[in-house]
């Protein structure tokens, strides 16, 4: 195996199957729901089948553990041959009816996108006919079986943004796009912020919707998020900052921003892990003016020290790494910087810069690694198997890792859904990175300790059992 194919699968791996088996990544508008799920008052409403909501509830609902209200259009049968726009309008009637959103973000299916669906057209057609004003309803297409989660996710932020900004008087609020992290990763982002002492547009904000502390009653459209307002000034700031190095331009928000209204953006790979957490600082510093807050360098000396005391033990991982391609970006850049060099790097997205973000990586590596985009489990426990990879980093996806051949599992990512807490794992900034790294060391040594004296057996005895 040469190691740097990027492809569905590396060239010398048996290809026995022609369908994908167990996806890598979930389904374009699970992304998007994220997405309108981080805008204040908002709802969204899925233009399929029953089953496609219902499936993305559960997800969503089994990863963040809260309340996740996600209304149909209810297609079936008849609607496949006749049309959904009477059923669309309907679903529009009654979640206006019964949420009061400000906003309606409206996405397709594989359904309604096979059936060629003018999403613009109804909306804007029901719109008109109804003289609604107050309520931003924003269609967005997440045809699945040509996107990811992912992919949905930049879409619809893109979406919403293109739909919200107006030119702007300038103004001082710097705008800061995250990808599809943990509610906990984004409060850690706008803690540091704060630090810096900037004020601030982050897009999209569910770290309050999808992570709620207790109140003992349920909310049709939980409090927080990024304001309608907030998102029409966008083109007013001084700055994007987007963590997204590995979005495709046709994806980007911030390029969006760019290019309509001339803000000038500061593309960057998630702070995770000390050099991204490094970038991500330096940005903000030379922003604000200001030196370094007194907090972050304690923070980043504490990151340093626990490096220098996990160090010894990271040289004998060989880490499979799967995802979001930003989070798999940043994974593999934080294993590099800990010497646990990864071995396979992969994700079911096939539409990203993933690869060309990890040529540097690629080009310094003693062993380079395999690089898989589009790639299915499958694909990926093959990779694994031939390189010798030891520990796995990503969703509960590749839970068949350790069921079927013994790599312990670091969860991270989404979806979450066989361990509790999905929606509060920190690995952002110099606080979370240390975190993470504590978990990896620490699966690494439970392996070591589990495993060494049958390994010592194995090695110095004889069969006769000396
Ligand atoms: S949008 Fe497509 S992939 Fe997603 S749940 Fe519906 S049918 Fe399945």
């Amino acid at each position: 195996m040469t190691g740097t194919q990027v492809g569905q699968v590396s060239a010398d791996l048996p290809r026995s199957r022609q369908v994908s088996e167990n996806q890598c990544h979930m389904c374009m508008p699970i992304g998007a729901v994220a997405v309108f799920k981080g805008i204040e008052n908002a709802m969204v409403l899925v233009h399929g089948s029953q089953g496609c909501s219902t499936y993305m509830r559960l997800a969503n609902v089994e990863h963040y553990n809260e309340p996740v209200d996600i209304a149909s259009s209810s297609l079936n049968e008849k609607q496949a041959i006749y049309g959904g726009e009477a059923n669309l309008r309907k679903a529009m009637d009654n979640v206006i009816r019964v949420y009061q959103p400000v906003v309606l973000g409206i996405l397709t299916t594989c359904l309604s996108e096979t059936m060629g669906e003018d999403l613009e057209r109804i909306v804007s057609s029901y719109v008109q006919e109804n003289g609604i004003t107050h309520i931003s309803i924003i269609p967005i297409n997440t045809p699945s079986y040509s996107g990811s989660q992912s992919e949905g996710f930049w879409a619809a932020t893109r979406g919403v943004i293109a739909y919200c900004a107006r030119p702007t008087l300038p103004h001082q609020r710097i705008n800061v796009i995250v990808p599809h992290i943990s509610p906990a990763d984004i409060r850690e982002i706008k803690r540091i912020l704060d630090y810096a002492g900037l004020s601030y547009t982050l897009i999209p904000d569910y770290s309050m919707t999808l992570d709620r502390p207790y109140e003992g009653r349920y909310l049709k459209i939980a409090p927080g998020g990024t304001s309608v307002n907030e998102i029409a000034e966008m083109p007013g700031s001084p700055v994007t900052i987007q963590f997204g190095s590995t979005c495709p331009n046709s994806l980007s928000p911030g390029l969006f921003l760019k290019e309509k209204f001339g803000v000038p953006l500061i593309n960057l790979p998630l702070p995770i892990g000390l050099k991204n957490t490094d970038l991500f600082v330096e940005a903000i510093t030379k922003i604000s003016g200001q030196p370094v807050p007194d907090a972050l360098t304690l923070e980043r000396g504490w990151l340093l020290d626990g490096m220098a005391d996990s160090h010894k033990f990271n040289a004998e991982g060989r880490p499979v790494i799967y995802g979001e391609p930003e989070l798999v970006y940043a994974f593999a850049t934080l294993c590099a910087e800990n010497g646990a060099a990864p071995v396979v790097i992969a994700s079911g997205t096939t539409n990203s810069l993933i690869a060309t973000c990890l040529a540097p990586l690629i080009e310094t590596a003693d062993e380079p690694p395999v690089i898989l985009e589009g790639a299915d489990i499958a694909a990926i426990e093959e990779a694994a198997l031939k390189t010798g990879s030891n520990i796995a980093i990503g969703h509960s996806g590749g839970k068949s890792l350790t069921e079927r051949h013994d790599i312990p599992l670091v969860r991270i990512g989404f979806p979450i859904h066989d361990r509790t807490g999905g929606q509060r794992i920190l690995s952002a900034g110099y606080r979370g990175t240390l975190a993470f790294l504590d978990r990896f060391t620490n699966t690494l040594l439970e392996t070591k300790y589990a495993t060494y004296r049958q390994k010592i057996k194995e090695e110095y005895c004889n069969t006769e059992g000396i």
